[in-house]
């Protein structure tokens, strides 16, 4: 058994790595897009090209719809992958849109062409239940293993997602089987909406996902006032709040902690009147999808539900749709004198219409930009975070941009698990990992949770995953 890793190694993105069953077969965890820093010096060409051999490969398992687990799937079907593509079901049914987005956005706006990519998609795509095992196809080979099955367990990072169990085996000798555990990316501890994840029984080799290795959250009730004062502080002079963020997964959080906040203040006339505007179809696709699979969703939000209260579909909520609306709202909100909170992807400004909302209303002293997700090194995000609080400037699409909006980050929100959840779930493991790999994060994340890993468990092999 070999693991390669061809992605989110050194970073947190392009995630896709490469179980080697035998000489004969793998199948590949994730195909996602490079993004920010680590595309730096890659032509597009060279970013998407899958540039290793398919030959062997009889299976890709997708633990989650984020674009940098995701994206590179049309690449893999281009490069010829003829496999099946395993996810839970609740993934199954969001990843034709993410795909679809992606293509638009990346490849083509041919409708028959992406049309064609999705329909092969549909074709490829095995939705499974949560806990259940499916068998993988294994090439016969003198060597390795000869018998493959996983299942998916709840990740609690976005809906669908997944860890993912792999058992290796083999009938013709006495060779002990071997479990395979791929994080994808877990959720933390006090994600809203979704239960946290619970470790496996068993991981003989654990490959675990490290974006928040060394740092931990603030609590949640911190973070939930942390979202309200800064919002309440940010409308005094009726300017807008902008909130990047990625269409699935931080989109619906914020969503349910608005609706909270709503809820819990009523005699407060702004909370009572202000508008919360969802500038993405995708995102609103994305929450019918959540509002859709409320069965998968945790006790505490199923309880609101039970209360006739709509977390994600409440009465201020407004959702812009077409094109030509996303730019009638700008202008509007651009014109009058009365705060609302916008909410728009891309979650670290790379793209998207968040864009659009950033370069007219940065220089806008009544606005706000509130991060509430990880900005990675090289995006417009991260840039905004480093230079906005002195009053410095961004290059948007070529253009220079001043920033005199003011700048805040709400760094307890995450989707991501933190260094004491990423602990947790390796002590939770019962029957403990022979080898640890660390991939999916900045090196001194990496290095800070090896560390903890190296103290917690002294005779296990270490190791931070490189290509
Ligand atoms: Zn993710």
């Amino acid at each position: 058994m070999q693991i390669i890793h061809h992605g989110a190694v050194n970073g947190v993105t392009g995630s896709c790595h490469q179980l080697d069953i035998n000489k004969q077969s793998s199948i590949l965890i994730d195909c996602g897009l490079f993004q920010g820093a680590e595309t730096a010096g890659k032509t597009t060409a060279d970013q998407l090209r899958i540039e290793f051999d398919l030959s062997h490969i009889t299976a890709l398992i997708v633990t989650h719809c984020h674009i940098d687990h995701v994206g590179r799937i049309p690449y893999l079907l281009a490069a010829g992958f003829n496999g099946p593509i395993y996810a839970t079901k609740a993934t199954a049914a969001l990843l034709p849109l993410v795909i679809e987005d992606a293509l638009k956005v990346g490849v083509t706006r041919n409708q028959r062409l992406i049309r064609l990519y999705l329909k092969r998609l549909q074709q490829l795509i095995k939705p499974v239940d949560y806990e259940q095992w499916f068998s993988l196809e294994v090439n016969n080979c003198d060597s390795g293993f000869q018998q493959a099955k996983a299942r998916f367990n709840v990740a609690g990072h976005i809906l669908g997602s997944a860890y993912v169990e792999i058992e290796l085996s083999d009938t013709r000798t006495k060779k002990d089987s071997h479990t395979v555990v791929f994080s994808g990316d877990l959720g933390a501890s006090n994600t809203p909406l979704l239960p946290s994840p619970k470790s496996p029984y068993r991981a003989d080799t654990l490959v675990i996902e490290s974006t928040y290795g060394d740092k931990n959250h603030h609590n949640r009730e911190h973070r939930s006032d942390s979202l309200r004062q800064v919002i309440e502080r940010s409308v005094i002079d009726n300017g807008i709040v902008l909130i990047p963020a990625f269409s699935v997964g931080r989109t619906q959080e914020l969503l349910y902690e608005l609706e909270q906040i709503i809820f819990s203040q009523q005699h407060n006339d702004m909370w009572q009147s202000i508008e919360i505007i969802i500038d993405s179809p995708m995102a609103a696709n994305f929450t019918e999808q959540y509002i859709k699979y409320k069965d998968l969703w945790d006790t505490e939000a199923k309880a609101v539900l039970a209360q006739q209260r709509h977390p994600l579909d409440f009465s201020q909520l407004y959702t812009i749709d077409s094109h030509q609306d996303h730019l009638a709202v700008i202008n509007y909100l651009a014109s009058r004198q009365k705060p609302a909170v916008v909410i728009a992807a891309s979650g670290m400004c790379t793209g998207g219409r968040i864009v659009n909302y950033l370069q007219r209303f940065l220089p806008e002293p009544t606005a706000d930009i509130l991060f509430v997700g990880y900005q990675a090194k090289g995006t417009t995000g991260r840039d905004i975070q480093e230079y906005g609080p002195t009053g410095g400037y961004v290059y948007i699409e070529g253009e220079k941009i001043d920033i005199k909006a003011g700048i805040h980050t709400i760094s307890g929100y995450s989707a991501h698990a933190d260094q004491q959840d990423l602990i947790n779930f390796v002590k939770g493991i019962e029957h403990k990992p022979k080898h640890i790999r660390i991939v999916h994060g900045d090196t001194e994340a990496k290095q800070a949770l090896a560390d903890q890993f190296r103290q917690l468990l002294p005779n296990t092999e270490i190791v931070i995953g490189t290509s």
